[in-house]
């Protein structure tokens, strides 16, 4: 009997984990399939059999959670796919999630000594092996830890949320995860595009944790149905996972005909065969939800799409594959482009209104500042425009009087907020570097710990 919300299980029933080929599921999803295809069981042996199984391998390093790579590998050249799992998984609980969209390229796979004969071994593609071997069979390694007695009230099933139940609940803590949206998962669910992870992934992952006795109550938002003194009533621990907020305004003319990038990916990933796509395209923004939007429209078949950056090539926060990527799927850049207003007729876009940037001095975020060129005012004809530049800080945390750092949750070493019992982790505490999936799986575990150790501490002083 399954744990998860009905529309979850529906969701999940409907796409069958790991299944149907790469080609059926993108004939299903009009070119929105997972791009890479799994690797066959003799790919994945030959390719675990040219890893040198190095000492104090940087590839372990290299990785937030620490997976032993090369530990994993050897148990995949030897057949052993379910200790390999194990061996991802004791490190990385949503290791099938991230083995799909780590930047591995800037992470394990870039510290990889094969770089240097410009082959690294495929850790990713590997790793994707050995866990979706488990969840293809519904194969369960963990289980629920010896009761404490001890109840913590988990806020936000994204990847640091559920990671940190999931420890909680190995530890034997009772668990009561708390999911504001119909689904748990977060951005994995509801941001990340299907080329790279198709929803019942992390839908998958997400039912395994609420097998290891997490009750996970989706449809209940921090705020609105549940307080915080409410919980810090009821609870022996909270651990606030809530992400970041919608994206932020661009505050020009207009405005209120440009889609909104995230729910635009949101949209491809529930329902791309109700979305409406133009032929002249532009995207604001050059971060990797940027390339993401553009990779969509251009696959649902816009003729153009450009993506328009008010700095340099240089500054562009993408990582360099994701743009190396979108150049390949055929989508144009424009540097130094500042949009001002958005031009329409009768409700429709007819083009942007865009003034040309130069850099000057360094700003707040080290990167050169852009400033407007006077007077160099150019029109772009134009169908459709997405706005793809980030998110908005988390908004609750003034509500909830948390001490902030710019912007984000300020916690301690162990995640301890400014107020008693209460943690936090993941992207709402991400206020330096840059915010990744594998980071609040990292965040979730490590904060679970420090919760476990703070409740023992709490009983052995109770003892006293
Ligand atoms: C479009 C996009 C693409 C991305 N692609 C990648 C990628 O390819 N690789 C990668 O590593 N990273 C990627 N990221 C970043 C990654 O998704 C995040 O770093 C990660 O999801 C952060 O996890 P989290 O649990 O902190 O937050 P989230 O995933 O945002 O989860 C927070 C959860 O809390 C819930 N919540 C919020 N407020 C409340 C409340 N008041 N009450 C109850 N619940 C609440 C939310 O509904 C959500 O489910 C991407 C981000 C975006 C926006
Ligand atoms: S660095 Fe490369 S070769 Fe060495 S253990 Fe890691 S994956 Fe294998």
């Amino acid at each position: 009997m399954s744990r998860l919300p009905e529309a979850a299980v529906t969701r999940r029933g409907r796409l069958n984990y790991g299944k149907r080929s790469v080609k059926e599921e993108n004939r299903q999803t009009g070119g929105l399939g997972e791009v890479l295809p799994p690797l066959s069981a003799h790919e994945a042996r030959v390719e675990a059999y040219r890893c040198l199984y190095c000492y104090d391998a940087p590839c372990t390093h290299a990785c937030p959670t620490h997976i032993d790579v090369p530990g994993f590998i050897k148990k995949i050249a030897t057949g052993n796919l379910r200790g390999s799992a194990r061996t991802i998984m004791e490190a990385n609980i949503l290791g099938a999630t991230c083995a799909r969209v780590c930047p591995v390229e800037e992470l394990c796979e870039g510290a990889c000594v094969l770089n240097a004969e410009g082959r690294p071994i495929m850790i990713g593609r590997l790793q994707r092996h050995a866990t979706d071997h488990l969840f293809e069979r519904g194969i369960r390694l963990f289980r629920p830890g010896r009761p404490t007695g001890r109840r913590v009230a988990v806020v936000g099933a994204g990847p640091a949320g559920l990671a940190c139940a999931a420890e909680l609940g190995r530890l034997g803590h009772a668990v009561t995860l708390f999911e504001k949206r119909p689904l748990p998962g977060g951005l994995s669910t509801y941001g990340i595009i299907v080329l790279r992870e198709p929803v019942e992934v992390a839908l998958a992952e997400a039912e395994m944790i609420a097998e290891l006795g997490v009750d996970i109550r989706t449809d209940t938002e921090l705020g609105r149905d549940v307080t915080l003194e409410a919980l810090r009533e009821e609870y022996d621990a909270v651990f606030l996972g809530i992400g970041l907020g919608g994206s932020p305004d661009l505050g020009i003319p207009g405005e209120e005909l440009v889609e909104d990038g995230l729910a635009w990916i949101e949209r491809s990933k529930f329902e791309p065969e109700k979305m409406t796509v133009g032929d002249e395209v532009y995207v604001i923004g050059a971060g990797n939800t940027a390339i993401d939007a553009a990779t969509i429209a251009r696959r649902l078949g816009a003729e153009r799409v450009t993506i328009l950056y008010r700095r340099s090539e240089r500054e562009m926060p993408a990582y360099r594959h994701e743009y190396a990527f979108a150049r390949k799927e055929g989508i144009d850049f424009r540097f130094l482009t500042q949009p001002v207003r958005i031009l329409a007729t009768d409700g429709r876009i007819t083009g942007i209104e865009c003034v040309r940037m130069r850099l000057g001095k360094a700003d707040a975020s080290g990167r050169a500042a852009p400033e407007p060129v006077s007077g160099s005012e150019f029109t772009l004809p134009a169908d459709q425009v997405i706005k793809a530049i980030g998110q908005k800080k988390p908004e609750l945390l003034a509500d909830l009087g948390l001490a902030t750092e710019k912007g984000y949750v300020r916690v301690d070493e162990a995640y301890r907020t400014s107020i008693e019992k209460v943690y936090a982790g993941g992207d709402c505490i991400r206020a330096v570097g840059a915010a990744s999936t594998v980071m609040a799986v990292q965040d979730g575990k490590l904060a679970a710990r420090a919760i476990d150790a703070d409740l023992g501490l709490a009983t052995a002083a109770a003892a006293e």
